[in-house]
């Protein structure tokens, strides 16, 4: 029924295999499954669209792990454009969509134990879920995350292995997976669950704008999660006909950590020219993205486009959106801050939806 799939070889494997990438080095993504678009007569949380979703647990399942996340609202902003509040979620952020799948799924593998590493957020969504779901959860995540996040993760009773930089956290996991060889890892980058969750804020935006398909929908980039749910959910729309025409994707980077930036306007696409800044963005400081080149390539593919926003433009968006009522998350005035400049330099534009991620609180 369902299998992963690797990204480079694709080869299949089963999901109870416990494996998150192939003998080749590849990523996985699920292999294809049957999808129907019937979201009527079913609650509202990602259970809505649970006839989309690779549901390996089954539908009740999802259902005792979900805590109403997704449905979020989309307000029109005084530029004409959409704000989709993603961050109105169980625990402050989008990740919350991908966490109640991939956490449903290591529950029907019968996982009690899972690790994550992360900038901050996705260890946050993933501790709260697999707390409702009775795992304990290993989070490691650097020096620099908000100490707001940190004391999420402990109030959700994961064990928190603080320190170093993204990329060091990314390097204690793997060696903490090494010794506990029962221990799931429930990552964010490397499990496609995860993305499959994310999908549903594709599906939300395209019914809540009915007619009125969006032209560009804008998204911050960091490992890559939102424009890989981005463009399932496109694919899943186009092939079932609900759209006919795919919006383009615009996924923003801050200037000074911008490596799919960089791979997408370089004519090589290859991960060799990464390297690492710091920016107050610090869920899209992400030097190395292990779907770099993968991402790199789908927005190339599609047509989509990624900007770079410095940490000025950061903080003038954020105090936009202060303005308007609205707090968030560095992170996600990035968003925004990559919004107002295609505004500005495209002058008035079409029907264009701003994805705000990480609610303000998490970051004071
Ligand atoms: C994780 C995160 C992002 C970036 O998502 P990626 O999947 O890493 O590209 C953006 N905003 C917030 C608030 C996040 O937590
Ligand atoms: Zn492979």
């Amino acid at each position: 029924m369902f299998s992963y799939r690797c990204t480079s070889c694709g080869r299949d494997y089963e999901i109870t295999s416990h494996l998150f990438s192939c003998s080749c080095g590849g990523l996985f993504d699920l292999k294809p499954y049957e999808k129907t678009f019937d979201t009527y007569s079913l609650p509202w949380s990602l259970v809505r669209y649970a006839k989309m979703l690779p549901l390996f647990g089954g539908v009740d399942l999802l259902k005792s792990v979900s805590m109403g996340e997704g449905m979020t609202p989309l307000v029109r902003d005084k530029t004409g454009g959409y704000l989709k509040l993603d961050f109105l979620q169980p625990t402050l952020s989008y990740k919350d969509r991908g966490a109640a799948l991939l956490v449903a799924t290591a529950k029907a593998l019968g996982v009690t134990s899972l690790a994550i590493d992360s900038s901050g957020n996705a260890g946050v969504s993933v501790a709260a879920y697999a707390r409702r779901a009775e795992m304990l959860a290993h989070v490691f995540v650097p020096e620099t995350t908000s100490d707001k996040k940190v004391r999420q993760l402990e109030l959700f009773g994961a064990k928190v292995h603080r320190g170093g930089d993204r990329d060091f956290a990314s390097r204690t996991v793997m060696e903490y997976l090494e010794t506990e060889k029962d221990t799931f890892y429930a990552s964010h980058i490397y499990n496609p669950f995860f993305t499959h969750g994310v999908k549903t804020l594709f599906y939300e935006i395209i019914e809540q704008l009915r007619d009125d398909v969006p032209k560009n929908i804008v998204v911050p980039l960091g490992n890559g999660t939102l424009v890989l749910g981005a463009y399932e959910a496109v694919a899943d729309l186009m092939e079932l006909g609900v759209i006919s025409n795919p919006p383009k994707l615009i996924a923003v980077q801050a200037a000074s950590c911008d490596p799919i930036y960089r791979l997408v306007h370089s004519d090589r696409l290859t991960q060799r020219d990464l390297d690492s800044g710091s920016t107050i963005a610090e869920g899209i400081a992400i030097p190395s993205p292990p779907r770099g080149s993968q991402i790199a390539s789908l927005l190339l593919k599609n047509d989509g486009d990624v900007v770079v926003v410095s940490e000025k433009m950061i903080r003038d968006a954020h105090s936009k959106l202060l303005s308007a009522g609205v707090d968030v998350e560095p992170t996600a005035a990035a968003s925004y801050a990559g919004y107002l400049q295609l505004r500005d330099s495209d002058g008035p534009s079409d029907t264009t939806v701003v994805v705000l991620t990480g609610a303000g609180l998490k970051s004071l």
